[in-house]
């Protein structure tokens, strides 16, 4: 419930006076034993109807972890999990979100279709097109080839993918359905009200902050990243509506959180901080880039309420945070942290990622001689810092990266916990390499993918990953080249491959690249009118 795509689309829909929009969620284990055990089909929480008895039933997918509770979901609400296998009278099964506009294939064969893309403007369009083809079509094929020229709309059934040993060879488009899918982007976030927590709930992580989207879309480059790159270009919303907001949040629960991919380089933030100052409330930010920071705005910041500072050094080395287009350097971190603790906040969360391309032994190092010249700038106060695994993801110029071996990141994170098992005040916490591995099959397998999350739902993935052909390390461990034609290659995102590819490269030389000029600047084809 926290999802503000979620929100977002759940009042798009109930705003439109042909469409009833309910929402339903996969129960908690205890819960789940007693669907089963009165074999009760899983229901909408509004009328408690079972969801086999709508006419669509739409996922919103931001992590690729949830591909297995999918199933889950599909087994409560007793639907046949493959759409080959549902009759034309079953409800049309649909998703949309982050991790599917990256890359639908491993969860293509459970979907009618995707709605790739930003949702806003796809909502009202594909229903008043689905309103009328529902009375028209006989078959639930001819629902969806009438669906076809709604923009975002990928119909995995119409796409036939051929293999040349076992690489992808030729994706071939049926039916009329278009050779390449455009992703939906929206051009003015003003146009569309701003997401935010409307539904405010007790059992959720943000149960008493009112969440609202400032901006989308990073322009910053970091290479790693799929949250930069598939929301590129940067778009603000505006000022006015968002202090709007701010006062709402003030009346709900007296506390905002300010979302979106680069949230502390929104022009208006300092504003939105004096609006929840003057109003006595408490602000959050998901994350705050070092070098926007000055003495200023860090006041304000306090002043707003806001406790733990959260941000994200990424490598330990200047070398490697070139390599990843961070562009920040020790001095730049080590000054900030300085104006941070002089600013009073005591709690400092610091996010590295590890496994990065080209990084050695030497850079697990650096790691922790940074946070130890971090605590020293900080003088006192708790640092908690997060350590994950790099998982290559689609639309990133570290797409055709490989998953480092397990062995070998278990290793390096010993490096980093020795290194600081006897400094008190840092407390580390690690995303386990296995758990990694299994992400990064999520995110770049193809459509094969589907047969080991059946097997995995019903065995368990150990049994699931063994069964595997081709064998999962074909998906995770190894470098692709760029003729290679990856799973996701048939979705046109605006960014283009080859500028992509021209990333990596520069990555490779450690060579850094500037941030988006907007407005100006055409150079990875985002911001070209398509
Ligand atoms: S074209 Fe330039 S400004 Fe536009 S998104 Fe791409 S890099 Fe950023």
């Amino acid at each position: 419930m926290s999802n503000l795509g979620f929100q977002a689309i759940y009042y798009l829909l109930n705003s439109l006076d042909y469409v009833v929009c309910e929402r339903a969620f996969l129960s908690d284990d205890k819960d789940i034993t007693e669907f089963e055990r009165t074999s009760t089909p899983l229901f909408s929480l509004e009328s408690q109807r079972p969801l086999a008895e709508f006419d669509i039933i739409a996922f919103s997918i931001s992590f690729e972890e949830d591909y297995l509770n999918i199933l889950k979901i599909f087994d409560l609400a007793k639907i046949p999990f493959l759409s080959s296998e549902r009759k034309s009278a079953q409800p049309l099964i649909m998703a949309g979100g982050v991790a599917v506009s990256l890359n639908p294939e491993p969860i293509s064969d459970f979907f009618d279709l995707f709605a790739i893309g930003e949702g806003e403007g796809f909502v009202s369009e594909f229903l008043d097109v689905f309103q009328s083809a529902q009375c028209n079509a006989k078959t639930k094929e001819h629902l969806l080839e009438a669906l076809i020229p709604v923009e975002g709309v990928y119909i995995p059934s119409f796409y036939k993918v051929t293999y040349k040993e076992i690489f992808i060879e030729k994706v071939q488009a049926v039916k009329g359905a278009p050779e390449k899918v455009k992703s939906r982007k929206v051009k003015n976030l003003n146009a569309f009200s701003t997401p935010a927590s409307n539904i405010l709930t007790n059992e959720t992580n943000f149960r008493n902050t009112y969440l609202m989207e400032v901006e989308r879309g990073c322009g910053r480059g970091c290479r790693f990243c799929a949250a930069g790159f598939i929301y590129l270009p940067p778009r603000e919303r505006g000022l006015a509506g968002l202090k709007k907001e701010v006062m709402k949040g003030m009346e709900k629960t007296g506390k905002v959180g300010l979302v979106g991919a680069a949230v502390s380089e929104y022009s208006g933030l300092i504003s939105l901080c004096k609006t929840v100052i003057e109003n006595e409330g408490e602000l959050t930010l998901s994350s705050i880039r070092l070098d926007v920071l000055n003495q200023e705005n860090l006041q304000i910041l306090r002043s707003s309420g806001y406790k733990t500072m959260t941000i994200a050094p990424e490598a330990g080395s200047e070398r490697l945070r070139d390599v990843i287009n961070k562009k920040i350097s020790e001095q730049n971190i080590l000054e900030s942290i300085t104006l941070i603790s002089k600013a009073g906040i005591q709690k400092l969360k610091l996010y590295f990622i590890i496994g990065l391309p080209t990084e050695t032994i030497e850079d697990m190092a650096a790691v922790v001689d940074l946070v130890l010249k971090i605590q020293t700038a900080m003088q006192g106060g708790l640092i908690t810092l997060s350590i994950n695994p790099f998982i290559p993801k689609p639309v990133t110029p570290f797409q055709w990266c490989g998953y480092e071996d397990i062995k070998s990141l278990r290793n390096k994170m010993d490096i980093i916990k020795k290194g600081l098992q006897n400094e008190n005040g840092i407390n580390c916490s690690f995303l386990s390499p296995r758990e990694g591995y299994i992400q990064t099959l999520l995110s770049v397998g193809d459509r094969r993918i589907g047969n080991i999350l059946v097997d995995a739902h019903k065995k368990g993935w150990r049994e699931a990953l063994k069964k595997s052909e081709p064998t999962p390390d074909f998906y995770t461990s190894r470098e692709r080249g760029f003729s290679e034609m990856l799973p996701w290659d048939f979705i046109d995102t605006g960014i283009e491959k080859e500028y992509l590819w021209k990333e990596y490269q520069r990555a490779l030389k450690g060579q850094t690249t500037p941030s988006c000029d907007t407005g100006r600047c055409i150079r990875c084809g985002v911001c070209i009118e398509r």
